[in-house]
């Protein structure tokens, strides 16, 4: 087959009708109309092969996580994804592998009624890039700056997982191959939990997703928040794959994936205790494992009880791209 050129790979690939852009994908950029009486909210990832992903990931899955982190910043704003763009650098135009990636990517966009209005489209070493547009009421967005002492903290489900994953492939933690499969499910197909952040407009006091690990991206609450956190070991949701490995020689490895591995993409928020029955209604209604995991706390410091209620000594650190 003949090597594709770039602007053959967009329109095969990248370039569909336009819907509810006024402009998409094709010219010199998109025109946007955001829906009256909201604010814009934007927000860009970015995905390097060796370093988020194994650049031999199968493209389907690598398309849904593309799109699925930057929808998870949404979510966590508390707003309704509308447009995205997306940016790649790819080392060969090869269209199986194009077509796959936009079947992950497309399928989710489409299952959040989210348009692809543009891009861009180089050779380079494979790099993926997407500016996510959402919109949200004027006013009603959730920041990270909110949470009051005597918040409850909630997470909207189990954590660790896709930390599990990686844990494994790096030999610290040995999973069976069904646990394996299913932390890999975890690890490659992150579930944004939009509906949820749109739900909790009004209701949650601050809201962040669970992008780097529990311990470290809580951490950016409290100090947008200025307040300090106590959590509950025992009321972190886990997996059936975390839960024995908590007890016994792997526990070290485990807390790590379960306080401070990335890539779980669930929500963490603060919540005004009055209104925990309300959040609990939620979860249930969305079908999600939701937990209060803690209280937000005066101060500026963070701290875990165990399962016995003693503090625990070391708190397990999140990931940092440019900690030595
Ligand atoms: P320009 O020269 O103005 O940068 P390009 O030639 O890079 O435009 O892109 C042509 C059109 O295709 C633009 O509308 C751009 O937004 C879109 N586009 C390029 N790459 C992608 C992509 N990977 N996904 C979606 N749209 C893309
Ligand atoms: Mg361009």
């Amino acid at each position: 087959m003949a090597a594709l050129t770039e602007f053959e790979l967009i329109a095969r690939f990248f370039r569909r009708p336009c819907r509810s852009a006024v402009l998409g994908v094709g010219d010199d950029a998109a025109l946007l109309q955001p829906a009256a009486g909201c604010e814009i909210a934007v927000s860009v990832d970015m995905l390097v092969a060796g370093r988020h992903f194994f650049a031999d990931v199968d493209p389907e899955s690598l398309g849904h996580k593309t799109l699925a982190v930057n929808l998870s910043d949404m979510a966590a704003m508390g707003a309704t994804p509308r447009w995205a763009l997306l940016a790649g650098a790819l080392p060969q135009a090869r269209p199986e592998w194009l077509a796959a990636f936009a079947q992950g990517f497309f399928a989710l966009a489409d299952a959040h009624g989210v348009e692809l209005v543009g891009g861009d489209t180089t050779r380079g070493p494979l790099t993926l890039c997407v500016t996510i547009i959402g919109e949200v009421p004027h006013g009603r967005a959730l920041k990270r700056s909110g949470a009051k002492p005597g918040d409850a903290i909630w997470v909207s489900g189990p954590l660790g997982d896709a930390a599990l994953a990686l844990a494994h492939h790096s030999r610290d933690i040995e999973l069976s191959s069904a646990e394996l499969a299913s932390c890999e499910r975890a690890l490659q197909r992150p579930n944004a939990r939009v509906a949820l952040g749109e739900r909790l407009r009004g209701v949650a006091s601050a809201a962040i997703d669970l992008s780097d690990g529990l311990t470290g991206d809580l951490a950016h609450v409290m100090e947008e928040s200025r307040v300090g956190a106590r959590l509950r070991l025992a009321a972190i949701p886990r997996s059936a794959a975390m839960e024995p490995r908590l007890r016994g020689s792997y526990r070290e490895a485990a807390l790590q994936c379960l306080l401070a591995g990335g890539d779980d993409y669930e929500l963490c928020f603060t919540v005004p205790p009055e209104r925990s029955a309300e959040v609990e209604a939620l979860g249930r209604e969305l079908g999600l494992e939701m937990a209060c995991i803690g209280t937000v706390s005066e101060g500026s410091t963070l701290t875990i009880d165990d399962e016995t209620g003693h503090r625990l000594e070391r708190v397990p650190r999140a990931f940092d791209h440019f900690a030595e």
